[in-house]
């Protein structure tokens, strides 16, 4: 039976679109096309064969080709923000490191609220969302959740001020929370036994915000992840955590649906891998392991100095920090640490002045007068720069400065013995992380014998370093609240051993 060539052409085009490695016995069908048909037919059928023979590339090879990994996330301090050094946060952590892994650049896309994440994603207008989304049932039919990295509580949170609810039955009054959220649906099922129970969805602010509203007393409550809260106590002493209303759950990055596992897959490996090597407990511990340990307490002087007393040394941090080439925010987060700016602050150790510095310090630093607070601050500048600069260059930011200002509050010599000590027991003496947990041992006789400088209270520069660490974020978090124009600098963040 005769048949028409181009159907054929056709038929055979259908069939073989997306087997590239068949294109060359296309190509030969073609041009026996071309015994039987016109120029214009043949035109027809080389287009149709070009793209059959297009490489058909997976996500991976798309990502892998253009080398860019897009993703999308939320800008607040547990997922991606601008901090010290450059962007930070868990999310940014790790899609980074995922980047690097593929050798690709990492591209970030801020959508208007959690709605246009999801939206997003689900399109497949970007390759993963990673935005401290939580796994939900509801999200499931939306989207494919990666490996969870993270665990969280959902939290009644309300103002100390007002009476702690103690049941979703005492909930009494303005209670607001994230639309589209994870929350919401939480709610929807609680509402199923409370039917009594209400709130109203917000579509404009993020979880921040609604905390800020329940802090200065514009809502009642509201919902927030454990980590969120956490982290944003710290800005809020006023914030209380009522109740839990979940069980744990599980943060995860989220991709779109598709029958392309090849990116998925990677990604999955990926944190499999970081979970295995103690990396991602490491990462979680970093980001968040001071705001755990912080004294909320403490927020409401600090907040009450920021007022009070740093108007009259902003200058002098600031003159400093340029001359010694240090963030002046970091420098003055040292100093209240040290003094809570007290410019006639003095130790049972005899230790004096704004930045605390001991007599043999001061004279070396060319100090006269501790109690003076110009040359304190001057003197502490110059002391940490010289810290930095003792440490060995190949450690990276921010574990450098951390490294440094541990020595300021223990010594130099006692954090290198830590260091060794940490090499010695398997563990990674560049990483702050792993320094941290080794310090303490200084106080061990069993560890303390076999170091250099001997017995040390290890446990004080890891306290001293965390708080410093929420101070800075605060007093950052501070500034840019007075100053709007530097919203970009906002620090924000969270953490958890594992469930805040
Ligand atoms: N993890 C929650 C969610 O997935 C909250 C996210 C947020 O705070 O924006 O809905």
């Amino acid at each position: 039976m005769s048949q028409n060539p181009l159907e054929k052409g056709v038929n055979r085009v259908q069939i073989l679109s997306g087997m590239s490695d068949k294109c060359d016995e296309l190509l030969i069908s073609v041009k026996n096309m071309r015994v039987f048909s016109g120029l214009i037919i043949v035109s027809v059928a080389l287009v149709l064969v070009l793209n059959a023979c297009a490489p058909q590339r997976t996500v991976l090879q798309q990502v892998l080709a253009m080398g860019e990994l897009k993703i999308l996330t939320r800008n607040s301090g547990t997922t991606y923000y601008e901090g010290p050094q450059g962007p930070a946060g868990l999310e940014f952590e790790l899609a980074q490191r995922f980047a690097q892994k593929l050798g690709v650049k990492l591209k970030i896309i801020i959508p208007d609220n959690l709605n246009g994440i999801l939206e997003k994603i689900s399109e497949g207008d970007a390759h993963i969302a990673a935005a401290g989304l939580t796994i939900t049932d509801d999200r499931k039919k939306q989207v494919r959740f990666g490996p969870a990295y993270q665990s969280i509580t959902q939290q009644v949170v309300y103002n100390v001020s007002r009476p702690k609810p103690k049941s979703i039955k005492q909930l009494d009054g303005a209670f607001e929370v994230l639309a589209q959220s994870s929350h919401v649906e939480q709610l929807k099922l609680l509402r199923n036994k409370h039917t009594e129970l209400s709130w109203t969805e917000n579509l404009d602010a993020d979880s921040t915000e609604l905390l800020t509203l329940v802090a200065e007393d514009l809502i009642d409550y509201t919902v927030a992840d454990s980590n969120e809260m956490a982290y944003n106590r710290r800005y809020y002493p006023k914030l209380r955590v009522a109740f839990d209303i979940t069980q744990p759950q599980e943060l995860a990055w989220a991709f779109p649906i598709t029958k392309d596992d090849s990116l998925y897959n990677e990604a999955k490996i990926f944190i499999d891998e970081l979970k295995a090597s103690g990396e991602l407990e490491r990462l979680l511990k970093n980001n968040y392991q001071h705001v755990k340990n912080y004294d909320y307490g403490g927020t409401h002087s600090f907040l009450a100095q920021i007022r009070r007393r740093l108007p009259n040394y902003q200058e002098m941090f600031r003159e400093a920090a340029d001359q010694y080439d240090l963030d002046w925010r970091l420098l003055a987060s040292v100093s209240y640490q040290e003094s809570h700016w007290r410019s006639n602050a003095v130790s049972h150790t005899g230790v004096r002045g704004m930045m605390m510095l001991t007599n043999n310090t001061a004279a070396e630093l060319g100090v006269s007068k501790r109690t003076d607070p110009y040359q304190s601050i001057m003197g502490g500048a110059k002391y940490l720069r010289k810290l930095i600069d003792k440490v060995p260059t190949h450690i990276p930011e921010p574990d450098r400065i951390w490294i440094a200002i541990a020595s300021y509050n223990v010594g130099f010599g006692h954090v290198e013995d830590a260091r060794k000590l940490a090499t010695k027991r398997g563990d990674d003496a560049n990483k702050w992380m792993d320094i941290k947990a080794t310090l303490p041992l200084l106080s061990k006789r069993k560890w303390y014998k076999q170091t250099r400088y001997g017995y040390a209270r290890g446990w004080e520069p890891v306290r001293y370093v965390e708080n410093i660490r929420s101070y800075y974020d605060i007093l950052v978090w501070h500034l840019e609240k007075e100053q709007p124009h530097l919203r970009n600098l906002r620090p924000i963040l969270a953490f958890s051993s594992n469930v805040l």
